[in-house]
């Protein structure tokens, strides 16, 4: 079978979405790419995929209500950030599904509680119970205790990370991160014309990673090293990963139609 054809029968996917795809470079949510983000989410589930979205920009729109001219400098601002952002994105995001007849469930994680094996059982069985009843699970970083200052916290740091671990905890067969970016191309495409896309990564090598530069956004925290690094946890681990623009969310119905978009890391 094809690469892109598995990825047609991936049952189980997590999408995640960064900051720079949620919102405007001002700072404010992009409405109409949420909006589609749950149509196309609730449409895969309504064809009975089981769907985890992980979703950024808790902080980038809390700045915006808390009238932060700038990205948030201490923990105490970022976590303050987060915890109001946290809830306007709930709360756009379960009104969304609402019109599509789904409800929404939130998942908060920090690094510990997935290296605590009670805890993570415990969390991967609330994931099991929610897309046993067809709720949308949604996840971030539980950023507004997750600085590293607090004793026995550790942080994901990047939802880059957090979306490829949660893949392979629950048993994903795909796991699709979409960004400001048609792919993983072999030079930075923004200063280098000539940069090719790369539209299979059948293994991560050293090459592979020195093409990675630096963060694709101000406000997000991921860019290229931190998609690279998800790439591995999760091809390492069974399962599939496209990195796809998400400008136009409705890409992911092609990528799960095995059209050629984006870059695939095929899994081990
Ligand atoms: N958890 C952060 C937030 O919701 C984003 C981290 C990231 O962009 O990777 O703002």
């Amino acid at each position: 079978m094809k690469y892109r054809d598995k990825v047609k029968t991936a049952k189980r996917i997590v999408i995640k979405v960064g900051t720079s795809t949620l919102t405007y470079e001002n700072g404010n949510l992009n409405l109409k790419r949420i909006e589609k983000i749950a149509q196309t989410i609730s449409d895969l589930v309504n064809n009975d995929k089981e769907v985890i979205l992980v979703t950024s920009g808790a902080v980038g729109v809390g700045k915006n209500k808390l009238n932060y001219s700038e990205k948030p400098k201490t923990p105490q601002e970022k976590q303050a950030c987060a915890s109001v952002g946290q809830v306007i994105l709930m709360n756009i995001y379960s009104k969304l599904f609402g019109e599509y007849g789904y409800s929404v469930g939130q998942i908060l994680l920090t690094k510990d509680v997935l290296e605590n094996e009670k805890r993570k059982l415990n969390v991967i069985n609330t994931f099991e119970t929610l897309l046993k009843n067809k709720i949308i699970p949604i996840v971030n970083e539980n950023d507004s205790v997750s600085i590293e200052e607090i004793e026995n916290i550790s942080r994901f740091g990047d939802n880059d990370n957090l979306a490829s671990v949660v893949s392979v905890i629950v048993g994903a067969d795909l796991l699709v991160i979409l960004s400001d970016i048609d792919g993983f191309y072999d030079k930075n495409p923004k200063i280098n014309f000539d940069a090719k896309l790369i539209s299979e990564v059948l293994e991560i090598t050293k090459e592979l990673e020195s093409f990675a530069g630096g963060s694709s956004t101000d406000l997000g925290t991921g860019g290229m090293q931190t998609k690279i690094q998800a790439g591995k946890i999760a091809t390492n681990n069974g399962c599939d990963m496209i990195l796809a623009n998400g400008e136009n969310p409705s890409i992911i119905l092609d990528i799960l139609d095995g059209k050629n978009i984006g870059t695939l890391f095929v899994s081990k």
